[in-house]
C-alpha cells in the first residue's frame, strides 16, 4: 500500500481496514472497468461524429429570449441527439422540468380518449403512477379516459410474452417498457432483451407506439432500444446524457410523428419545435453530451465497486459484482433503517457540497413512502452525481448511483462502508 496514497484517504476520515478492503475488492474488478472504458470509448466517438455531422459551431452557444424563434443551439442540439439515439428526430428542451415531465408529454402527446396505455415491464417508476393515475391525481391520463394496463415480468426479470400477447387489444395504442429498474430490485432489462419485446409487439400491431423510458440507461452500452425500432425513448438531462453539466431538462428522441405530437403537447398545437428559448444553457447541454460517456462510465464503475463491496460483506446487491450491468443503478438491500441511514450519511459527508449535513428522510412528492436522500450536488437533485436514496420501507433497500469521477465515487462508496462500520453494522474481515 502506498502511505502518500493511505494519508489523503484517512484525511477523509477512512480507516486503515476500509481502506485495504476496498483495494482487494479492486485487484478482482481489472477486466470489468476495461470494459466500462471500451463503452466509453465507443460512445465518446459515436457523440462526437454526430457533432461534426449536424455541424455544431460557436454560434450555436449564443443564448436566445422571448419566444425562442430560430434557435440554432437548440435545433442543432436536437438533431446531435437524434443522430446520437438513432431516431428521425427529438425533442431536448429546458422547458421539460425532468424525466416525469418528460414521460408525461411523451405519453400524453400520443394517446387519445379511449385508447390503452400497456406497460410491459410491470409497476413502473412511482412518479408515473400518478401521471397514468394508478394512483389518482388531478390531470392523470385516467381522467380523459385513457386506460391502463401492465403485465409484469417473470419471476426471472424477463418479458412475459404469452400474456403480453393476451393483453393487446383494439384500443392498445401504446406500449411502455421501463429499462431501468428504478426503486425496485427486479434486474434492469438489457438493449438486448428490449429490442426482442419491440420486435414481438411490432409483429403483432405494426400501429402500437413502444415507449421506452430510457432513464439511467443511456451510454451503459453501445447500442440504445431506439437502435432497434423504440418509437421514442425518454430520459432526463439531470441524469446520463447531461453528463452533470446540464442544469435542467428532459429529452425525446423518436419518430417525426411522435416527437411533432409531443412538441405539440409540451408548448402547444400549432407552435410545437418552433418555439422555446433556451436562455444561455445551450453551451452546457452540448459539453454535457460531450462528457456523458465517460461520466456514465464513472458511474458504472462506482456501482459495480459497491456491489462487489456490499455482496462480499454478505448483504443482498442487485446486480452483484460480477454480472453485466444495464443501468447505473446498484441497489443493496441493508435490511434495517438505521444502516440505510449511515449508508446514506456516508455518501453524504463525501460530498463536494453540502457534505456537512445530515440526510434525512421525508415525504418527496410522488413518491408513496417516507424517502432518504443522500446528495451533495452541484444541481440540485442531480442523480448522475454521487447520489444514494432509498424509500424508508421494507426491505430497506438503498439505491446508490452516480459520480462525476470514479475517484469521487470510490471515496463515497468508501465514506458509507465506514459510516457502517462506525455504527458497529457491519464487521470487515479480510
Ligand atoms: C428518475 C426516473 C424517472 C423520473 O425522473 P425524474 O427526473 O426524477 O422525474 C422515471 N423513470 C425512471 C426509471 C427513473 O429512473
Amino acid at each position: 500500500m502506498s502511505e502518500e496514497m493511505y494519508e489523503i484517504y484517512e484525511k477523509c476520515g477512512i480507516s486503515k481496514e476500509v481502506y485495504e478492503f476496498g483495494e482487494m475488492i479492486l485487484e478482482g474488478l481489472k477486466d470489468r472497468f476495461e470494459k466500462f472504458d471500451k463503452t466509453a470509448e465507443y460512445n465518446q466517438l459515436k457523440v462526437l461524429n454526430a457533432m461534426q455531422k449536424c455541424k455544431v459551431s460557436e454560434s450555436c452557444f449564443m443564448p436566445s429570449s422571448g419566444y425562442g424563434y430560430n434557435d440554432l443551439g437548440r435545433d442543432t442540439l436536437e438533431k446531435v441527439y437524434a443522430v446520437v439515439f438513432g431516431t428521425e428526430d427529438a425533442l431536448v428542451r429546458p422547458q421539460i422540468t425532468c424525466g416525469t415531465h418528460a414521460l408525461s408529454i411523451a405519453l400524453s402527446s400520443q394517446l387519445r380518449p379511449g385508447d390503452e396505455m400497456l406497460s410491459i415491464s410491470g409497476k413502473p417508476y412511482d412518479t408515473l403512477e400518478e401521471v397514468i393515475g394508478i394512483r389518482d391525481s388531478i390531470g392523470s391520463l385516467k381522467e380523459y379516459k385513457i386506460s391502463y394496463s401492465q403485465v409484469d415480468l417473470l419471476e426471472d426479470g424477463s418479458f412475459d410474452y404469452n400474456k403480453i400477447k393476451e393483453s393487446i387489444k383494439e384500443n392498445t395504442r401504446l406500449v411502455a417498457i421501463q429499462r431501468s429498474k428504478g426503486y425496485q430490485t427486479r434486474p434492469t432489462l438489457s438493449v438486448e432483451s428490449i429490442k426482442d419485446a419491440i420486435q414481438f409487439v411490432k409483429n403483432i400491431r405494426s400501429d402500437i407506439i413502444v415507449m421506452v423510458d430510457n432513464c439511467y440507461g443511456e451510454f451503459v452500452e453501445k447500442r440504445e432500444p431506439s437502435d432497434y425500432g423504440a418509437d421514442m425513448v425518454v430520459g432526463s438531462l439531470i441524469k446520463n446524457p447531461g453528463g452533470g453539466l446540464a442544469p435542467i431538462g428532459g429529452y425525446i428522441c423518436g419518430t417525426h410523428k411522435c416527437i411533432e405530437k409531443a412538441a405539440y403537447r409540451l408548448t402547444s398545437p400549432g407552435l410545437g419545435k418552433e418555439v422555446g428559448a433556451t436562455l444561455d444553457i445551450n453551451r452546457t447541454l452540448f459539453q454535457g453530451l460531450f462528457l456523458a460517456p465517460t461520466v456514465t462510465c464513472s458511474a458504472l464503475k462506482g456501482a459495480t465497486f459497491a456491489a462487489s463491496i456490499y455482496e462480499r460483506l454478505g448483504f443482498e446487491v442487485v446486480p452483484n459484482g460480477s454480472e453485466e450491468r444495464h443501468d447505473i443503478i446498484q441497489a443493496v438491500t441493508l435490511k434495517s433503517p438505521e444502516a440505510v441511514k449511515a449508508f446514506c450519511n456516508g455518501i453524504q459527508s463525501a460530498a463536494p457540497v453540502d457534505s456537512y449535513l445530515t440526510a434525512e428522510p421525508w415525504d418527496m412528492p410522488g413518491y408513496d413512502s417516507d424517502v432518504i436522500m443522500a446528495a451533495g450536488a452541484f444541481i440540485s437533485g442531480s442523480s448522475i452525481e454521487l447520489s444514494a436514496d432509498a424509500p424508508m420501507k421494507p426491505p430497506y433497500a438503498v439505491y446508490f448511483q452516480g459520480g462525476l469521477t470514479w475517484h469521487h465515487a470510490k471515496v463515497g462508496i468508501l465514506k458509507s462502508l465506514q459510516a457502517l462500520v462506525d455504527e458497529k453494522i457491519v464487521d470487515i474481515y479480510i
